[in-house]
């Protein structure tokens, strides 16, 4: 017998609800949903319930959810061989470090499985780089105020936000945090000891915070002159998610390094590293690695990904959407909604409110609804990027019905 035949199988979401609490670690404040399946910007859960998918596996499902081309690219791949190790080349990786590159003003790609270990390949690469160009004490690495790049070591050392520090210390060290949107503060540290400066173009866990253009300017100013390595951290907002195919593309400043992931496999889990060649030049055979990173599968989700988002298209459709979600939001703040700003770019949009947001977010799943927060009083609004207009206006139906409650939901503890 096997071990799911010898237990009562659950069938309502309640029972594995409680089945998953008994087997999972307790990192995640889940939502108490079991999703089944989904299909384009829909998911349903367990017990049949259907909804709008706002989320997008925080910012991932770029295709939406069982795309019929991206099962047809996995799938293709699935029958080929899945895996083979980085001790020899396949041609979805060349083809998607390809992609990547045509896309920007990078020269060479370095793949991972994950956001955080994208910016570990940073950190290591500009630290490199650094002792070779400026000498070895030349270590720190400056981050924003406010800002997220992931739970490892190293990027959890690079996330300025605290909070998610408790319990860790200690913590990497000669990581230095500036304020964003300051570029006195980025120059008040001794540059001779600066390898890097890393930054989100949109803060997204940080609560959608868009970096100030002239600000940027002047930081990849700043670091051209001082030799310092400038990375972005483009792990949420990058891969066509502002509608243009790289956030920093909106801005005209190019960084040294990029890291991506999350949007990059549209649900399936990959990261990269992209350099210019000055850059990527510090590493060498032996120096970096993943068993795991780049392998045939997720290359080949993620080049069904950036083949069909490079599109001008494509781009354009993300534009035209951001603009009807921006404008009927901005219609609900001008209602008097409790809307106290709406900020970001493209489909990644931040919704800064009068109340908490917990018990809206409850309120829109309630009403068939996925969205997730961003700090205390931030929702946050990532469709998959193939959203439809007619989904854009029954998500702000959604939404105006439930901020127009939010006295009520409020007061819910
Ligand atoms: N950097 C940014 C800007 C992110 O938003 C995230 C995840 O939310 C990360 C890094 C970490 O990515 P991952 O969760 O894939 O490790």
């Amino acid at each position: 017998m096997t071990s799911e035949t010898s237990k009562t199988v659950p069938n309502t979401q309640q029972e594995w609800l409680s089945r998953g609490k008994q087997v999972f670690m307790n990192t995640y404040a889940s939502y108490p949903i079991v999703i089944k399946q989904g299909k384009g910007a829909r998911v349903e859960d367990v017990n049949g319930k259907s909804y709008l998918d706002f989320v997008s596996g925080i910012a991932v499902n770029s295709l939406g959810h069982r795309d019929s081309g991206y099962v047809a690219a996995i799938t293709e791949q699935l029958n080929q061989f899945s895996h083979c190790s980085n001790l020899y080349l396949h041609q979805p990786g060349i083809k998607l470090a390809e992609a990547l590159i045509r896309n920007g003003e990078f020269d060479r790609a370095f793949f991972c499985n994950s956001g955080t270990e994208a910016i570990e390949a940073a950190i290591k690469l500009s630290r490199k780089y650094a002792k070779k160009h400026k000498g070895d004490s030349c270590t720190t690495i400056l981050t924003m105020s406010n800002s997220f790049h992931g739970r490892t070591y190293g990027a959890l050392s690079a996330t300025a936000q605290t909070k998610y520090h408790q319990g860790y210390h200690p913590l990497v060290p000669d990581f230095q945090t500036v304020t964003f949107n300051d570029i006195d503060s980025v120059k008040s540290i001794n540059p001779d000891s600066v390898a890097a400066v890393i930054i989100e173009p949109i803060q997204g866990e940080g609560g959608i915070h868009v970096v100030d253009q002239n600000f940027l300017e002047q930081l990849r100013e700043y670091c051209t002159s001082k030799n310092i390595v400038l990375i972005f951290d483009e792990i949420q907002c990058g891969v066509g998610r502002t509608g243009d195919f790289f956030a920093h593309q909106h801005f005209g400043v190019v960084p040294d390094l990029i890291a991506l992931a999350k949007g990059l496999g549209g649900g399936f889990p990959i990261g990269a590293l992209l350099a210019r060649e000055q850059f990527a030049a510090a590493f060498e055979p032996g120096d970096h690695g993943s068993t795991f990173g780049g392998n045939a599968l997720a290359c080949a989700a993620a080049l069904e990904c950036v083949t069909r988002i490079e599109s001008p298209a494509f781009l354009e459709s993300v534009k035209k959407r951001s603009e009807r979600l921006r404008r009927s939001l901005a219609k609900l703040q001008s209602e008097g909604h409790g809307i106290v700003a709406i900020r970001g770019l493209g489909l990644m949009v931040g919704v800064e409110l009068d109340v908490p947001g917990k018990p809206i977010i409850q309120s829109c799943i309630d009403q068939g609804m996925l969205i997730v927060g961003a700090g205390d009083k931030v929702l946050r609004l990532l469709p998959p990027l193939t959203v439809s207009d007619d989904e854009i206006d029954q998500a702000v139906e959604i939404l105006s019905k439930v901020l127009a409650n939010r006295s009520v939901q409020a007061a819910k503890p």
